[in-house]
């Protein structure tokens, strides 16, 4: 079924793939967080020439933050003509490293095959510039809207999200007074409802020894070994209880849908050497060894219980291993956050994908976190999902494309939500 604001939508498929390309054209790496204020006025220009009144909010303090690298976002807010509820779309503006494997220019934002090639496009530029369309379409052709439109342009999600959805969190800006539904164009596909995530918790764990000569370790306590008891433990007793719980949330891929832990890097002992020096190594035992663990967690696993356990196991050591010891540093950490499938943002694109796609949606759960459990956690707001153009699996990869079609499509979904939500209920 086609509708006139469908139509219309499709109709601006070409300012759609401009929008893209400019969005891709202004390089905002993540590290170190360049160009923020650049696609901020980008923003600020476009929207505002919509009848948006804009603010600029540079997150002054957080990590990373600094007068080379200002940590800025934009809010846009178009009030409606009566009251009403206001929906949000927010996007990151941020985008990883290129990294090596690209055939085009990463961020050229060249088209081929129906495909607009570049860093960002499906994570998550071109999911932003579906939402402005939707959003600027909508507008036009229902001036009379009641509540409000806003979309946000946000920094920093691919790190934490620090200066930027949690900033403007706390300042108020996800408040339940002023927001009322919150729709992340994350790159999810077009007929998907991401409900949430898992949660993570990051923390170093340390052994310690003691240095001696390594003809004589007797002499001496190696750090590694030590670390090897913990990995064993992890082996034998951590991993297969994590590998048996399972979550009710739809988390995809399926593999996900168990807790999961993996271990980021391992030194012990003697510095590696430069790849220049060509010398041997010194006989040392080595007095100490680090691990630092990722451990994504479930929403059916108090984060305590999770940190808990890995405690558990190290202090059961410490009862049964000569001179062990050691130290948990614990990194940082985020709760899981799950929207109910009930909640109306939930149900309202639902029935959008339904009308523009003919088929009903797939609920999903992400196995890595985004800027949701900011919104949840801090902003105290409920009603939020994640529904965006293009594929999870290009995200951060060489070579990553956004489809057209699926932009519009989207687009068009997204706009059909805007008339549910914001259109005078005669
Ligand atoms: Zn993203």
């Amino acid at each position: 079924m086609t509708s006139t604001l469908s139509t219309a939508i499709i109709a601006k498929r070409d300012d759609l793939i401009a929008l893209t390309q400019d969005l891709i054209r202004i390089p905002t790496l993540n590290p170190p967080g360049q160009d923020y204020r650049l696609i901020c006025e980008y923003l600020d220009t476009r929207l505002r020439k919509h009848g948006f009144e804009t603010q600029l909010i540079r997150a002054f303090g957080t990590p990373g933050d600094s007068e080379k690298y200002p940590r800025w976002n934009i809010i846009a807010r178009r009030e409606g003509r009566r009251a009403g509820e206001c929906v949000h779309f927010n996007s990151h503006t941020d985008v990883v490293e290129v990294g090596a494997g690209w055939t085009f220019d990463p961020f050229g934002a060249e088209i081929s095959d129906g495909k607009i090639y570049g860093r960002g496009t499906c994570d998550m530029k071109g999911g932003l510039a579906a939402s402005i369309i939707a959003a600027e379409t909508f507008i036009e052709h229902h001036p009379d809207l009641s509540g409000a439109i806003e979309i946000s342009g946000t920094a920093d999600e691919e790190s934490g999200g620090y200066g930027g959805v949690a900033y403007l969190a706390e300042h108020g800006h996800f408040n339940p007074d002023r927001v009322q539904h919150v729709i992340i164009p994350e790159p999810l596909q077009k007929d998907r409802i991401c409900l949430g995530h898992r949660g993570g918790w990051w923390a170093e764990i340390e052994t310690k020894g003691e240095i001696a000569h390594g003809s004589m370790p007797f002499l001496g306590d190696c750090a590694v070994r030590h670390m090897g008891a913990v990995l064993s433990e992890f082996e034998n007793k951590l991993f297969p209880a994590m590998a048996a719980r399972h979550t009710d949330m739809p988390v995809v891929p399926e593999g996900a849908r168990s807790s999961t832990m993996n271990i980021n890097s391992i030194h012990g002992g003697q510095k590696e050497n430069d790849p220049d020096f060509d010398g041997l190594p010194a006989h040392c035992v080595p007095d100490s060894c680090r691990i630092t663990i990722d451990r994504r967690f479930l929403l059916e696993e108090p984060l305590d219980q999770v940190r808990g356990e890995v405690r558990a196991l190290l202090e059961g050591l410490r009862e049964t291993r000569v001179d062990f010891d050691y130290e948990l540093t614990e990194l940082n950490s985020v709760l899981p956050s799950m929207t109910d499938r009930d909640a109306p943002v939930v149900q309202t694109v639902a029935h959008a994908i339904e009308d523009i796609m003919g088929k009903a949606p797939e609920y999903v759960a992400s196995p890595g976190s985004y800027d949701q459990k900011h919104i949840d956690r801090i902003g105290k707001l409920k009603n939020c999902i994640a529904y965006g153009p293009g594929l999870l699996e290009l995200a951060h990869k060489p070579d990553e494309y956004i489809g057209i079609d699926d932009m519009v499509d989207s687009a068009c979904v997204m706009g059909a939500a805007l008339e549910t939500l914001l259109l005078p209920k005669d």
